[in-house]
């Protein structure tokens, strides 16, 4: 067993949250259990599912079988898009609650903000309910841009913990996280190595990555984990789990930056949330 240290950054007003954490995207069955398991047991602490990808149980089932307190975890689950509205939200949650077979969610998301359906508001009102109902530790969003984060807070009064956004050198979003700075919301990583951009085989990052020992993927993590993002590199094996983890004991100079920042293919790139839904 290998024991991973997986440094943390802020979340909310009081929370912490590891820099690293699991994606589960596909994790699913006795595999799945056993790789999240197994992932736990390793040192991460930090979990991603969503009611999506119907692997919630898998997920429950892993935490129990990794023997990690639950406590130390931070565990995440997503509101699916058909469960927009507050008493559909309050409902989802319990059944999230249910499947994962836990007490309460550490992090909470709303999966997608389908604007079409002009419900996320609702939901999100629903979420701060949880949270003051104590079956959920943080409240926040994924692939919600400015627009819809800003209607967040003028409806509520509070921002979001954080917002889980595809993100790569190749996507760097930085408009969006200096929003999310001058609010203190938390940026979080999802498909983090980049692989559908090219990042990878990008010769700026095989070069960097060659110059300091390292694999494409870990200078990827590395870039994100620097500037205070959280990623969830998803594995379903060991040794590359292990890999991602381990990105805390080299840097990134100023060139290397530089470089990876000739990546960014600029916000259009991005999926775009004001027309892309989820259900
Ligand atoms: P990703 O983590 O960037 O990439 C995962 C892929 O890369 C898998 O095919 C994995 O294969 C492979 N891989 C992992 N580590 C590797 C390494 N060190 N070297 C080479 N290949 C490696 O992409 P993702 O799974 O799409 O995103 C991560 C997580 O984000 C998901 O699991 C999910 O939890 C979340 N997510 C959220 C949203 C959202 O809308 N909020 C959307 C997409 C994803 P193996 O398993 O075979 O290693």
């Amino acid at each position: 067993m290998t024991q991973l240290s997986i440094p943390t950054t802020a979340l909310g007003e009081r929370g912490q949250i590891p820099l690293i954490g699991l994606g589960t995207y596909a994790l699913d069955g006795e595999a799945g259990a056993t790789a999240i398991a197994t992932a736990l047991q390793n040192g991460y602490r930090l979990l991603d599912t969503a009611a999506q990808y119907l692997n919630e149980e898998t997920v429950g089932k892993a935490i129990r079988q990794s023997g990690v307190p639950r406590q130390e975890l931070v565990v995440t689950t997503k509101l699916a898009g058909a469960d927009h509205g507050y008493d559909k939200t309050l409902a989802a949650a319990r059944a999230s609650l249910q499947r994962l077979g836990l007490e309460y969610i550490d992090l909470y998301l709303i999966h997608w903000p389908n604007p079409s359906v002009h419900l996320y508001a609702e939901s999100y009102r629903a979420m701060l309910q949880l949270a003051d109902d104590g079956l959920v530790r943080h409240v926040g969003v994924s692939n919600f841009k400015p627009a819809h984060l800003q209607r967040l807070f003028d409806e509520t009064g509070v921002w979001p913990a954080l917002n889980q956004v595809q993100l790569s050198p190749a996507l760097a979003r930085t408009e969006l996280r200096r929003f999310h700075a001058e609010h203190s919301i938390a940026t979080e990583a999802w498909r983090p190595l980049g692989a559908d951009e090219g990042v990878p085989s990008n010769r700026n990052v095989t070069e960097i990555a060659r110059k300091h020992g390292r694999t494409a993927g870990q200078i990827a993590l590395r870039w994100a984990v620097q500037q205070g993002i959280v990623a969830i590199p998803k594995s379903g094996r060991t040794d590359r789990q292990l890999e991602n983890a381990q990105v805390f004991d080299f840097e990134l100079g100023d060139a290397d930056m530089a470089a990876l920042a000739t990546l960014d293919l600029g916000e259009a790139a991005a999926w775009d949330a004001d027309t892309h839904e989820e259900f």
